[in-house]
């Protein structure tokens, strides 16, 4: 319950075109009164040639004395009735789907917010298709569910004005008519029970399916490589049969609750017919009032059958509210402190202090990481794969908070900033450089929203990439595929050089983006990035120390700590880790081109 009222909030702009759907519904339900009318008359009075009623009498005047004419009137009457009924029918249609959709694109672009102001903590926990299938499919039961209480309402009302009517016109019969409603209750009680819990569980098995194609397509590289493309088909299809077994399973379980509903109401039909027919032959009751409270039942029944088949949909609704919410109240964990203030632009002063970081259940991944960085200053960041260096370059941004310690940007806690504006101080080249599927000047811009055309081309220059850009049939405006394909590697990466670029931010984090070219290559973008580096504080990963010779400071990290720091010629001498990294890259390198290395030797 609790649950359906937090989609109020959605409705609260839709305040007006819902007073007005209300209208229509009460207009709807009480011309839906009117319709069975039309049938005892023309039985009873056209027909029948009972004597017409008073007020009809006064209100057609001759006409009600000329059969042809009465019966023609009354067949019009009928027609005006069914044709009102249905254009109110299509105008409420019509209402109700712009309200249901308005609600949900509001709820869907909400929770599309939420989803990207989540940690990475949790993104790292959570499947991708997931996520997919709650903000897609599941946020839709936030308009469903307040769009089925007027059609219950209009289904209330026209049970309690039909139930009436009944009434009036023979109480036995619309008591007997009412004798289905606790058969009814029981099936609705049943179905709560039993089938809701298992449409849960066929919602999540479909939602995995979802994240199984997410994930083959951005693998797509190494299933072809891998030759696995029959492997992942087959998996994929087992894991669609079992939800498809299961979701047959539940439809035929609601399908058997929809016709136990039928068959309940078609009881009640002959009950009311059978007692009805034998009062007509005893002549207690006219065939046109037999007629019209047999058309009255079935209108009772109609609105029971919308009411109790709602119970079981809303069932559904409700979970998938549950669901869709639950994304919602997923905290950030990443927030803005109460008395975060945004921050100008900084000259680059960076200190880590006494920094410690656990993923969880994980060991310590960082460990009293201690790091002072000068502005201006290019700091590089080397020790073995799994050291913690992007990790620790991960809590610059904030991706993740430490558990321990502080973070400084120029001498301010970087918890007391304002992320965005925290976040606007960084540009990050990443080993792998991720493009989206846009025109690479979509790209570049998207390092500045308003950059000219000018800035970008201006970027891309400096990132040693006009040249092959203009090169390509379509230059800026080439499109490029997901994930920036159709590029190379090398390529790519200067795109992403050209974006930081723009970005113009001070601070620059450089995850050995050049890890993955030939040193052909490298040397291009080593030379953009020697360039992009100028006044900014720098920190680079870097596994070929060759590249890391004249940085201001070297940070050597090993399982989490720092071991040495220094400048290249203080930790070459010294017989630490970095020392002995060199040495071994030197040697590895002598052996690839077949000469003696030079080692440096120690004091
Ligand atoms: P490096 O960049 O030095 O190779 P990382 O910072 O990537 O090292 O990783 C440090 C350690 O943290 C590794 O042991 C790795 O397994 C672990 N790790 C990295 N990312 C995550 C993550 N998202 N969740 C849990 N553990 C992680």
């Amino acid at each position: 319950m609790k649950l359906a009222l937090r989609t109020l909030p959605y409705l609260r702009p839709y305040r007006r075109l819902l007073g007005l759907s209300s209208v229509i519904l009460v207009l709807d339900a009480m011309v839906d009164l009117a319709n069975p009318w039309v049938f005892k008359i023309l039985i009873d009075h056209v027909i029948g040639g009972q004597p017409t009623p008073p007020e009809l009498a006064a209100l057609l005047g001759p006409i009600a004395q000329d059969q042809g004419l009465f019966l023609v009137v009354i067949v019009t009457a009928g027609l005006v009735v069914a044709i009102i009924n249905n254009g109110l029918t299509v105008w409420n249609s019509y209402l109700q789907t712009k309200i249901e959709q308005g609600m949900i694109l509001r709820f869907r672009s909400q929770l599309f917010e939420h989803a990207q102001r989540l940690s990475l903590t949790f993104h790292d926990r959570q499947r991708t298709g997931d996520f997919m299938y709650r903000i897609n499919y599941s946020s839709a039961a936030v308009g469903e569910i307040p769009m089925m209480v007027p059609q219950l309402a209009q289904a209330i009302i026209t049970l309690i004005g039909m139930f009436i009517v009944t009434y009036l016109i023979d109480p036995t019969l619309a008591l007997l008519s009412m004798t289905i409603a606790p058969f009814l209750w029981f099936s609705i009680r049943r179905y709560a029970t039993h089938v809701q819990p298992r449409l849960e569980h066929v919602r999540s098995m479909e939602g995995h399916s979802l994240t199984m194609i997410q994930e083959a397509m951005s693998m797509l590289r190494v299933i072809i490589s891998f030759g696995r493309e029959s492997y992942e088909h087959q998996r994929f299809t087992e894991q669609g049969r079992r939800a498809v077994d299961a979701r047959v399973r539940v439809t035929v379980s609601q399908t058997l609750f929809t016709m136990a509903i039928n068959v309940i109401t078609a009881g009640g039909t002959a009950l009311v017919l059978g007692y009805g027919a034998f009062q007509v032959i005893e002549g207690r009751l006219t065939l046109g009032t037999l007629l019209i409270v047999m058309a009255y039942v079935a209108s009772v029944y109609n609105p029971l059958q919308a009411i109790a088949g709602a119970g079981g949909t809303i069932q559904e609704h409700l979970i998938n509210l549950k669901v869709a919410f639950g994304l919602l109240d997923t905290e950030a964990e990443i927030r803005d402190a109460p008395d975060a203030q945004p921050l100008e632009r900084t000259q680059g002063r960076v200190t880590f202090k006494d920094v410690s970081f656990t993923y969880p259940g994980r060991l310590e991944t960082l460990r009293n990481v201690t790091i002072d960085v000068e502005p201006g200053q290019v700091v590089a960041i080397v020790g073995p794969t799994g050291a913690g260096k992007t990790t620790l370059m991960s809590l610059l941004p904030r991706f993740y908070d430490p558990q321990d310690g502080r973070i400084l940007l120029d001498g301010i806690d970087i918890r007391k900033i304002t992320v965005k504006s925290l976040r606007q101080h960084f540009s990050v080249v990443l080993q792998e450089p991720l493009l989206f599927s846009a025109s690479i000047a979509e790209n570049i811009r998207y390092g500045r929203l308003d950059a000219s055309m000018e800035e970008v081309v201006a970027a891309a220059e400096a990132a040693n990439s006009h040249e092959f850009i203009s090169g390509l049939p379509d230059g800026y405006e080439t499109i490029l595929g997901e994930r920036g394909s159709r590029l190379s590697g090398g390529e790519r990466q200067r795109v992403a050089v050209a974006r930081a670029f723009l970005k113009d931010a001070p601070i620059l984090i450089l995850d050995e983006p050049t890890s993955s070219v030939d040193s052909r290559t490298e040397g291009v973008i080593l030379d953009a990035l020697d360039r992009l580096m100028v006044g900014r504080t720098t920190f680079m990963i870097a596994h070929r120390l060759s590249t890391v010779r004249h940085a201001d400071l070297i940070v050597v990290l090993d399982h989490g700590r720092v071991v040495e720091q220094g400048d290249h010629e203080t930790l070459i001498v010294q017989s630490g880790l970095y020392h002995k990294m060199h040495d071994a890259q030197v040697r590895q390198r002598a052996a690839r081109e077949g000469r003696r290395p030079r080692v440096t030797p120690l004091p």
